[in-house]
């Protein structure tokens, strides 16, 4: 996958970092426009939901500012700020949008090596093996198209941290990560949807075939598994559409996985946010707010109500105790 941008804006300090001079040469025919500060570009935060596609078209390059470890209790015990934030992706649903609204296009942080150096450093504070969540901002797959930072990150943190990384994806883009040197030290979490979904839904990722060839090559690679049903979307004929995902699943994921990897379950959220950008950006795409099935949720977000989230929940654990028998981890 190529991704194609129209224009870069830039915090002009990136041009003293490696990263930042690398892709200064690798995308010198397009525009390079200066801002103050990534954070913050008026222009794009004024702009029309209408005009959210042509937002995701450009590339932003900063240095990442913050560093502060959010607590988690799922696969990880921190979410920690890395290497991007937002994606060159549409998916309808993505949980970014409802952080960063219409400026949730891509942004490079060039200053990895300050970033790894702190979970290298946190990673040794304490007895226990520590898991790092790096890639709940962005996906990062799909930004190493362009930094090649994930075989620099695996590699580095084998050699010198404890514990784990961790990050999911969308994306099947494996190759470069395949001969590394990681030690197991990377655990590599797969998301998957039924393809119909995955077609009209989430908007310039991979294909349901090619994400799990890629789950199978990384498990073969010796890197621990993890498998993310996620977001899980009740459209009218949700049942049809998940029980031949776990067909397909059960038909096409190697031994090796179904035997040494997890599930993560997770029933989408909605926002009013993403709704009217959706409504405005994409007129013709498949409506993702329902108001016979959903309910709020608090701070203009909706989720599925309970009857229905425990009928899909039963209908998916009995599904994959039949079909898969993979141990699941938690469902949200
Ligand atoms: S791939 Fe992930 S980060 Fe990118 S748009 Fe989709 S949900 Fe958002």
């Amino acid at each position: 996958m190529n991704i194609k941008f129209d224009e870069i804006y830039y915090e002009p300090s990136v041009l003293n970092y490696p990263l930042g001079q690398k892709l200064h040469s690798k995308y010198a025919n397009l525009s390079w426009i200066p801002i103050d500060n990534h954070n913050n570009i008026p222009q794009f935060r004024q702009a029309s939901n209408t005009e959210f596609t042509k937002l995701k078209q450009h590339l932003i390059l900063g240095i990442r500012k913050t560093h502060k470890y959010t607590d988690n209790h799922k696969v990880s015990d921190y979410l920690v700020p890395y290497t991007s934030s937002g994606c060159s992706a549409m998916c309808l649903y993505c949980y970014l949008v409802c952080n960063y609204n219409k400026c949730s296009y891509l942004r490079l942080f060039v200053n990895r090596e300050q970033m790894l150096e702190k979970i290298i450093k946190v990673s040794h504070r304490t007895q226990n093996s520590l898991t790092f969540e790096i890639g709940s901002n962005s996906d990062l797959v799909l930004e190493n198209t362009i930094t090649d930072n994930l075989p620099w990150t695996i590699e580095q943190f084998a050699q010198k941290g404890k514990g784990h990384l961790t990050f999911p994806t969308k994306f099947d883009m494996i190759t470069p990560l395949l001969p590394l040197e990681h030690q197991k030290k990377t655990i590599f979490r797969m998301s998957v949807n039924p393809a119909e979904i995955i077609r009209k839904v989430e908007l310039g990722t991979s294909p349901l075939d090619a994400r799990i060839n890629a789950v199978n090559a990384m498990c073969d690679a010796e890197y621990p598994i993890g498998l993310l049903i996620a977001p899980i979307i009740l459209v009218p004929n949700w049942k049809q559409l998940y029980s031949e995902l776990i067909d397909q699943l059960a038909d096409t994921l190697s031994e090796k996985v179904k035997k040494t990897a997890f599930i993560e379950m997770i029933f989408m959220t909605y926002s009013f946010v993403q709704n009217a950008i959706n409504t405005e950006a994409f007129p013709g795409a498949l409506t993702l707010y329902d108001k016979a099935t959903m309910t709020g949720r608090g701070r203009g977000k909706y989720c599925y109500r309970n009857p229905l989230r425990e009928e899909a929940e039963g209908f998916l654990r009995q599904q994959l105790s039949k079909k898969l028998q993979m141990p699941i981890l938690y469902v949200v």
